[in-house]
């Protein structure tokens, strides 16, 4: 890691207080969950003592815990560690038990139009009778499952089974290589993979299982076979599919053997609930463990505060993919544990058009829905008139992950989307700290477009400057989170070395997240961007995220992404990727450099104003939708691209790369 993060300059206008602000709607502050502003008080006066408490009301113990924090080998926290609890039950046999059994759990949307719903009665038994298979093919407490599913209703019921019989589950991200798979697979030690024949992917069957006989055929770098004995394959996409002979099973032909009578046992609350990988936006993806009773109460707690929901009446959507944490915490864990009835569609958002998502919300009633920046700029892209056409007024609601979300993609999202009325939450979190940590309380926090806001209750951080010393308000530095908290990453999967390097050397006993942060004069947080990310020009820290924010600010602009390469003169020069609206013909590409470099000059000012503006067709971007900027500034360094493993496709880069050359 390098030493040179310093404090980032905020130069915007843009982000420049609190001109343009949202407060809580009188009859939305007056019914929602959260509407005392005590309650940050509260968890700030006893931070432990107001987890402790979220975590007897929201959950249910086998055995109840006596310890909540046990931080006496900092940076390896426990919580509840003397507790005992069952997440499944959690989530499935305890609502089932309070009467809600008939309540549906999920609405799930094939990709072809296909349709189920399933209630969380269904749901429970279906748990059950996997979980005795799962068992019956020799899972037991303190095993991983490795995980590589389309996303559909038994892709849930693998995990919670698996977790139900105290395992832990690997879920990989379904679009990812057979090599990608084998890594993660041989990291987490795996005897058991759960899959599809195939699953929906922009109208097409896209195939699993080979995927996966590919991925474990082959010795390792270090010489080994894959630790795998069993395959246990779901049928979905109804492509043809080796079976291997003593290894690979149909889950729906073996499931018959097995009835919905399992009792789910308490395990200790750091048993590990999964391991999953990050992004790998900055770098090599990280092997992050997480365990149960403090991440279940984290999550609980923060969706049903944040989303402000009402689990008799809301139909939640959650768009991410489970192979990422936003899917497993916002789309299985959190909203199982409150007894949600949410929306799960399985396919690609403009599969057979853009309109897609719009008619599933229409289709269902969806109140709450939670996306990511990187789909409500490629919605912008397309254009209003799409989401026009459907009723979008069951609407209550909009969260955004992923990202910093641009004040300009706020504004279309609030306006076209939320018909101007929705409040949107910004939540920042990451894989690491496995719910959310900042974000607004809808029925508390004025909104500011564009910027993250607050720590939830019970949660510390701050905006330090490169020596950890807090920074007033007004100005930049990088995140920290000051004190243990639930749901936090407890180890990188067998290097608990890296865990300690990546996020712990930093600061000693205060978490480093990476990302660096502006406090504006009322003390809100602004994500600025990855420290890695951040450029030097003419020994000027400049943000990413403001001069992609004021670019996206351009109406012709859909999506921008900037990054700092090497010059000799100014130590680094600004480099400018953007895409235009398809609706735009107003920029033509060749005037499109002069317009926007003047654009941001007189936005953010002359030190921000690119060298090089690139109008290009498309962004690369990680498989969870995230602009890879170290990739662009190889490119526009010229060198040879680094690691591209966990790159949604190479067809971006390439072009742009060759585009550049050209120049
Ligand atoms: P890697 O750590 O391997 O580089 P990654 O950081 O992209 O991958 P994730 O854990 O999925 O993997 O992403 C977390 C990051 O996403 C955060 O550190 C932050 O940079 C960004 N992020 C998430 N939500 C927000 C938000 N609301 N505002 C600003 N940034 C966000
Ligand atoms: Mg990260």
């Amino acid at each position: 890691m390098s030493d040179d993060h310093g404090t980032i300059e905020s130069l915007s206008s843009l982000a420049h207080d609190a001109q343009e602000s949202y407060p809580p709607a009188a009859d939305f502050r007056a019914a929602a969950n959260q509407n005392s502003s005590d309650i940050y008080l509260r968890a700030a006066a006893d931070p432990e003592g107001y987890w402790a408490e979220q975590a007897q009301q929201r959950l249910s113990w086998k055995k109840p815990f006596t310890e909540v924090l046990d931080w006496t080998n900092p940076p390896f926290a426990k919580w509840f560690a003397n507790g005992e609890l069952n997440v499944a039950e959690n989530c499935l046999d305890r609502h089932v038990a309070n009467g809600l059994g008939d309540r549906v759990a999920y609405y799930f949307e094939g990709e072809p139009g296909d349709s189920r719903s399933i209630t969380y009665a269904e749901l429970t038994h279906e748990v059950k009778r996997a979980a005795n298979m799962l068992a019956s093919l020799g899972v037991t407490a303190g095993d991983r499952v490795a995980i590589y599913m389309p996303l559909i209703p038994e892709t849930v019921i693998a995990m919670l089974a698996v977790v139900r019989l105290g395992a832990a589950h690997s879920v990989v991200f379904g679009g990812f290589s057979a090599e990608s798979l084998r890594a993660r697979i041989d990291d987490v030690e795996a005897e058991l993979v759960i899959t599809a024949d195939g699953g929906y992917r922009k109208g097409r069957v896209s195939p699993l299982k080979p995927v996966v006989d590919q991925a474990l055929v082959f010795d390792n770098a270090d010489g080994k076979p894959s630790t795998v004995k069993n395959v246990l394959v779901v049928k979905r996409g109804g492509n043809d599919i080796d079976m291997v002979a003593g290894r690979d099973l149909w889950w729906h032909e073996e499931i018959t053997a097995y009835d919905g009578e399992h009792t789910a046992q308490g395990f200790p609350a750091e048993n590990p609930l999964f391991i999953l990988y990050t992004s790998g936006t900055t770098g090599k993806p990280k092997g992050i463990l997480h365990t149960t009773g403090g991440y279940l109460t984290q999550v609980a707690t923060t969706h049903s505060d944040i989303f402000d929901l009402k689990p008799e009446s809301d139909v939640y959507w959650c768009t991410a993919d489970v192979g990422w944490v936003t899917g497993h915490s916002y789309g299985v864990y959190g909203p199982l544990a409150n007894g949600a009835t949410q929306v799960m569609y399985e396919g690609t958002p403009d599969t057979p058009n853009w309109g897609r998502w719009w008619e599933i919300i229409q289709k269902y009633k969806v109140s709450i829905f939670y996306t990511a920046p990187t789909a409500i700029r490629s919605c912008m892209k397309v254009g209003r008139q799409v989401p026009e056409q459907y009723d979008l007024s069951s609407l209550r609601l909009l969260g955004s992950v992923g990202e910093p979300i641009n004040p300009e993609a706020w504004r279309w999202y609030h306006d076209v989307i939320g018909a101007g009325k929705t409040p949107i939450v910004d939540t920042w979190w990451q894989t690491e700290t496995g719910a959310i940590m900042i974000s607004p309380l809808p029925g508390l926090t004025t909104l500011k477009p564009g910027s993250a806001q607050i720590a939830q209750p019970g949660i510390s951080v701050a905006v330090v400057d490169d020596e950890g010393n807090p920074v007033s308000n007004g100005n930049g530095g990088l995140l920290v989170v000051e004190r243990p908290w639930p749901s936090m990453v407890r180890n990188v999967w067998g290097d608990p070395q890296r865990f300690i390097d990546t996020y712990w050397d930093k600061f000693g006993d205060k978490y480093f997240a990476g990302d660096g942060a502006r406090l504006d004069e009322d003390g809100d947080i602004w994500f600025l961007g990855r420290v890695d990310d951040v450029m030097n020009v003419s020994g000027h820290r400049l943000s990413t995220t403001e001069i992609e924010s004021s670019l996206v600010g351009h109406h012709a602009v859909a999506e921008a992404a900037v990054v700092g390469a090497d010059d000799e003169t100014t130590g680094q020069r600004v480099v400018a990727f953007v895409c235009i609206k398809t609706q735009q013909e107003i920029l033509a590409p060749e005037d499109a450099e002069v317009v926007l470099k003047k654009h941001v000059a007189d936005l953010i000012g002359a030190i921000a104003r690119p060298a090089n503006v690139y109008v290009v067709n498309e962004l690369p971007k990680t498989r969870s939708g995230k602009i890879m900027r170290r990739l662009l500034k190889d490119v526009a360094e010229g060198k040879t691209v680094g690691d591209v493993t966990t790159l949604a496709d190479t067809v971006a880069i390439t072009a742009i790369a060759k585009q550049v050359s050209g120049n």
